[in-house]
């Protein structure tokens, strides 16, 4: 029989692994659910066996039969999940949240303590900022914002005291790419002067490019973590998150995600592993498709001063897009995202965008205003007053977020009803 590896990532999407220790396939062809939240020990040995096998590193999840006990602790279809995913970004194993925020706080928590200080890159994630900012800074956990893009500026910005290097890329929402290979070039040249438990640690938030644009852990990165609520759901009806990354990180991010109570429900990870991880390759193909020909038509438009999409030509970093954004079978992922700047000066770009959205949330069935991305159905927003408000004026500046910008992220509409109602919508500027 082939071994799982033969098979192309497309199929194992769909199937997961073949054979798993997680549950006996031999009835079920979709995964099963459980809805117990606790699990019947059988006898007073199995569940000291259970205890003792929990997040214990001597034993290997992936060739143990687990022992389940408590959901907060784990469960089948997280653990399959988790299997798929792990595969999927091609590292050594993967842990499931209940959000992506409880992906970002165990994937940078684990490594932290009072004193230490993480790298950052400015464009991000509103409520990552605010995480490193507001919270982190309470426990005495300090933090620098740098374009990770300048090394020397990076390098300058790293102390003694640095664990954590964090990032996006594509940025959210400017498109803004990070060259890994780079940055894990500078990072591996510090290590080599650091003891194992000082470290930098390198994790990337892969939502934006999903593991099918892009497997951050074969640049070197070191944890790669997601929003399951947004490519890989897919839907738009479950929430949840993962940190894939090496298996010496494993059971910290297990007993972190005990202690601290993130975990993915078993329902959520069943729909995710149902229908998201499934879909995940024929959706973004798709979407990916579409992307590029609005891109292409918004690029020719009068009323648009720019538009940040990987697949132009006029594209800041293309050169850089064609290495590292790359699909499951190698070819070119610029993705479903896209962010465009609508023309004039500040004020004016500003009021026009919000004429757009406005247009598109009261006409348009094809595109809808509303947060979130990577869903089945288009979806727009304005990011300097939604998504990325909580951001200081200066901080947005910093970030490259534009009074005008808008951004898209595209579904699986046919492209010429999402064209003709952003074309109306423009006309109306
Ligand atoms: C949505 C999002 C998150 C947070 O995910 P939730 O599932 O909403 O908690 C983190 N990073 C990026 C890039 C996101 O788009």
């Amino acid at each position: 029989m082939a071994k799982d590896g033969s098979y192309r990532d497309r199929s194992v999407l769909i199937h997961g692994k073949f054979k798993s220790e997680k549950w006996s396939f031999a009835d079920h062809i979709t995964p099963p659910i459980t809805t117990a939240v606790s699990f019947r020990l059988r006898s007073a040995e199995r569940g000291a066996q259970g205890f003792q096998q929990f997040a214990n590193p001597e034993y290997d999840r992936d060739t143990t039969t687990p022992v389940y006990i408590y959901d907060r602790l784990d469960e089948p279809c997280q653990g399959l999940l988790e299997e798929t995913l792990a595969f999927a970004e091609k590292g050594e194993c993967a842990v499931s949240f209940a959000t992506g925020m409880a992906a970002v706080s165990a994937a940078i928590g684990i490594f932290l303590r009072t004193g230490d200080h993480i790298v950052y890159h400015p464009a991000i994630y509103g409520c990552t900022h605010s995480h490193i900012q507001n919270w982190l800074t309470r426990f005495g956990i300090t933090n620098t914002g740098v374009n990770l893009n300048d090394l020397s500026a990076l390098e300058k910005a790293i102390t003694d005291d640095t664990r954590v290097i964090y990032f996006e890329t594509p940025c959210n929402p400017t498109m803004e790419l990070i060259d890994m290979e780079a940055l894990v070039g500078l990072v591996k040249k510090i290590n080599k002067k650091r003891p194992a438990e000082r470290k930098l640690m390198t994790v990337v938030d892969n939502t934006f490019a999903s593991p099918y644009g892009q497997r951050p852990i074969t640049h070197g990165i070191d944890l790669v973590l997601h929003s399951l609520t947004k490519h890989i759901g897919g839907f738009g009806c479950t929430m949840g998150g993962v940190v894939v990354t090496r298996k010496e990180f494993e059971s910290d991010l297990l007993v972190y995600r005990k202690d601290f109570g993130g975990s993915l429900s078993p329902d959520a990870a069943w729909h995710i592993l149902t229908y998201g991880v499934p879909t995940l390759s024929l959706r973004l193909e798709r979407q990916q498709t579409s992307a590029q020909r609005v891109a292409e038509f918004l690029d020719l438009h009068g009323k648009v001063s720019k538009v940040h999409y990987p697949g132009l030509d006029t594209f800041a970093q293309k050169d850089l897009a064609h290495k590292q954004m790359r699909d499951i079978d190698g070819d070119f992922a610029p993705g479903a995202m896209i962010y465009f700047e609508i023309a004039g000066n500040p004020e004016q770009s500003y009021q026009r965008a919000m004429k757009v959205i406005d247009h598109i949330a009261a006409n348009s069935l094809s595109i809808t205003l509303a947060v979130s991305l990577g869903q089945i159905r288009t979806l727009v927003e304005h990011p300097a007053s939604m998504t990325h408000s909580a951001l200081p004026p200066e901080a947005q500046l910093e970030a490259g977020i534009a009074p005008g910008g808008i951004r898209l992220s595209l579904g699986l509409e046919d492209v010429r009803d999402i064209l003709r109602d952003l074309e109306q919508a423009l006309n109306t500027i």
